[in-house]
């Protein structure tokens, strides 16, 4: 079957789905949730295997998705995601497959993940320090993230993409450190600009430490070269001068990168959501369990994005915070 574009009303062309495959989390970063976590989505909530995998079949086979991010809460928490990734890359149509994680765990399971055909990885670390992890996502394991991220590299998950989100008071004096680090370990560092999506609501403009800032700590320590910026890619890179080091910085609020948006997201319920700050679901999961046949479930997809809207306005009069926390959308 040849799909057609899944192209919204501003000509926008969707080929990158997000699938949250949980919402729960063993870590509880403080700008993301809780101490205390979150009301879990109760199981029989969430969309099975086979129902995930049905999604995957059609958005590739009938909609031109090809790639595929994985994503939560956190994944590998997930049950079973060596053998789910592994009928994702037989479908005829398979995307190309990647994951975003918070790397705790992943030591132990990058060579199964690899071996079932994830191609890359994006491993969430925002501090080098271990009181700072600690105190950071309210647990003690920037050990194992560490052998995490080694494990991705040496089972070819690459590149291993390195996430961070400063905030200012916390870890924003650690940006070059970071940045250094991903260099000396052949990991692509990323920084990415808070947003209000935290489960408590205390996002603070105040507290986001801006792209520019991020490039200005960065000049301290590296000379840095701009990369001409690649179609909807929403990190602007540098090149650290006279290495093959790239560094990413994801202005979502300062510099939105909406007009270039391919993506769609898909809930660990089955809810289509066609922006990460879109207030509006389109219930999937409900046509699924109610017998939709494949076409019936292309049309609804494709009237959710008909009905995407330009952008985001964070900060701006007509803001509004979605429902759902980042962990539940699927960041
Ligand atoms: N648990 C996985 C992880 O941490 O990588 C996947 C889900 S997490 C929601 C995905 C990404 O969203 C992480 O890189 C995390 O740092 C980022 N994130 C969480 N809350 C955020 C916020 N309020 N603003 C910006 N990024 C956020
Ligand atoms: Fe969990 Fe990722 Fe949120 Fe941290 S950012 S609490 S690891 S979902």
């Amino acid at each position: 079957m040849h799909p057609s574009p899944l192209q919204d009303r501003f000509g926008r062309i969707h080929t990158d789905l997000r699938v949250s495959l949980t919402d729960r989390c063993n870590l509880r970063c403080t700008y993301c949730m809780p101490e205390q976590g979150l009301a879990w989505l109760p199981k029989p909530q969430l969309l099975t295997d086979d129902e995930v995998l049905r999604l995957v079949r059609i958005g590739t086979e009938r909609l031109g998705i090809r790639s595929v991010r994985l994503t939560g809460g956190e994944p590998l928490l997930r049950r079973g995601l060596p053998g789910l990734l592994a009928r994702m890359a037989a479908l005829p149509s398979a995307p190309e497959l990647s994951l975003t994680t918070n790397g705790v765990g992943l030591a132990r399971v990058a060579p199964a993940l690899a071996g079932a055909g994830l191609h890359r990885v994006n491993v969430s670390l925002d501090t080098l320090r271990r009181d700072r992890y600690q105190e950071l996502t309210r647990r003690d394991r920037l050990p194992d993230v560490l052998l995490g991220l080694a494990a991705a590299q040496a089972a070819g998950l690459a590149p291993v993409k390195v996430n961070a989100v400063p905030v200012r008071g916390v870890n924003e004096d650690e940006i070059p450190e970071l940045a250094a680090f991903a260099v000396a370990h052949g990991y692509r560092m990323r920084f990415i600009e808070s947003m209000p999506l935290d489960a408590q609501g205390a996002w603070e403009r105040e507290r986001m430490v801006p792209a520019e800032e991020i490039l200005e700590r960065l000049r301290e320590r590296f000379a840095l070269e701009p990369v001409p910026r690649r179609g909807s890619a929403p990190a602007e890179e540098w090149r650290v001068v006279g290495t093959g080091a790239v560094i990413g910085v994801i202005a979502s609020v300062t510099r939105p990168f909406c007009g270039g948006c391919d993506r769609v997201r898909l809930t660990a319920d089955g809810q289509l959501r066609n922006c990460l700050f879109a207030t509006e679901e389109s219930d999937l999961r409900a046509l699924l369990r109610a017998g939709a046949d494949d076409p019936a479930v292309e049309a609804a997809w494709r009237a959710s994005v008909a009905g995407k809207g330009p952008g985001h306005d964070i900060g701006g009069a007509g803001f509004r915070r979605p429902d759902r926390p980042m962990s539940a959308i699927g960041g």
